[in-house]
């Protein structure tokens, strides 16, 4: 099989799937006194430091989530439940995962003042568009680093390092699910208070993510029980999953350059064949991810080309996976022109596919052109 929607999900790689049996095996409660307590904390402490060390944070600014759906949730309400009691502006765009845009859609609800910045006509959000949003009254700038159905990539350092010069009680959050250990990400150069990651999207287990906070940075829980996790996040503490995540994180730590690399030849290699197949257009640009590209096959419906190649096992995107089939908002936001918005495929490489991987699926395409009806 060929497996190209890594946006989605990536298979967990054999190093997590070991260490979540080991997580498995040490079945303490973490916050038990007796030493089968103390050696589950052990493992979670280990691979809080991995995480820690994978973006230049500190282990104490590492909290764990069930993943950066619940991270986003955290960080979006918690500023609002903070900061944002007194200051009610938002600053987002209006690409980004719907776990960022509906918190922001249910705070305009209770009356917050929510501004979306659009990408312009060439499909890019400046860093000024985004700065020049954010005044006195903003409590938060939430804006993800790499959109999950296009690849592009936003200027989030750019933005954030004005926006906290000239703002700094303004609380800067960026989800970083696509980009975390694909681009190379440092906490504190990012100038974000928080940041949002998931193990799932880099061969760890299902189930588990990270909100990173900056030290002196307090919002109020989001799950509130037993005071796990410094009190940001009840709930007795998956030690399984962590230590998956861990494992993951270091083994895919290490090489962010020459994976980045080879997915680069990947993508030149799949521009390539679309700018030589008829009919097939390439959305994502030089400013984008080479992990994430957006293809339209003209007069081909995306889910019938989704299902034509998966009946000769090759597994891309009809967009994102959390869309489930629903129209993309961030695929028309993005200016890809109204004709080839039902035509879209999403293609997201691992660093394992190879250029024999592309020339099969256009081999593919190329078969649904001759073979597939074609819509007006
Ligand atoms: N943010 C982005 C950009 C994503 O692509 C995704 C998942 O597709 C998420 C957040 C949600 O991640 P999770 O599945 O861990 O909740």
């Amino acid at each position: 099989m060929i497996y190209l929607d890594n946006a989605a999900t990536t298979k967990p790689c054999e190093e997590a799937c070991a260490a979540v049996m080991q997580g498995l095996e040490m079945f303490g409660n973490p916050s038990s006194l007796h030493s089968l307590g103390f050696r589950a904390e052990k493992l979670i402490s280990s691979a809080r430091e991995s995480i820690a060390r994978s973006v230049g944070a500190s282990p104490e600014e590492v909290f764990f989530t069930s993943c950066a759906t619940e991270s986003n949730n955290t960080a979006i309400f918690g500023a609002a439940n903070s900061v944002g009691r007194h200051k009610k502006k938002i600053v987002t765009t209006t690409v980004e995962h719907p776990s960022v845009a509906v918190c922001c859609d249910r705070l305009e609800e209770r009356g917050f003042d929510v501004v979306r910045i659009a990408p312009d006509a060439n499909g890019i959000i400046s860093a000024e568009s985004i700065v020049s949003a954010v005044d006195d009254n903003t409590c938060l700038v939430t804006t993800m680093l790499v959109n999950n159905e296009t690849g592009r990539v936003l200027p989030i350092e750019k933005a954030f390092s004005a926006i906290k010069k000239k703002f700094p009680r303004v609380l800067t959050h960026c989800d970083c699910v696509q980009g975390y250990l694909k681009l190379k990400i440092k906490f504190p150069k990012l100038f974000a208070d928080m940041i949002s990651v998931s193990a799932h999207k880099i061969h760890g287990p299902k189930g588990i993510g990270a909100l990173i906070v900056k030290k002196g940075v307090h919002i109020p829980p989001y799950i509130c029980g037993g005071g796990q996790e410094k009190g940001l996040r009840s709930g007795t503490e998956s030690v399984p999953l962590i230590c998956g995540f861990g494992a993951a994180v270091d083994r895919y730590s290490a090489d962010i350059s020459e994976r980045y690399q080879k997915v680069s030849q990947l993508r030149t290699h799949l521009a390539h064949h679309c700018e030589n197949t008829p009919g097939v257009y390439l959305y994502s640009d030089g400013d984008c991810s080479p992990y994430v590209s957006i293809i339209a096959v003209e007069g081909l419906k995306s889910e019938v080309l989704l299902h034509f190649l998966e009946e000769r096992e090759v597994y891309v995107s009809s967009g994102s996976a959390c869309s489930k089939g629903k129209k993309s908002a961030v695929i028309r936001e993005f200016k890809i022109p109204q004709e080839h918005r039902d035509c879209v495929l999403r293609i997201s490489f691992d660093s394992s596919n190879t250029l024999a991987d592309v020339d099969s699926l256009f081999e593919f395409i190329k078969d649904a052109q001759k073979s597939l009806c074609k819509i007006k």
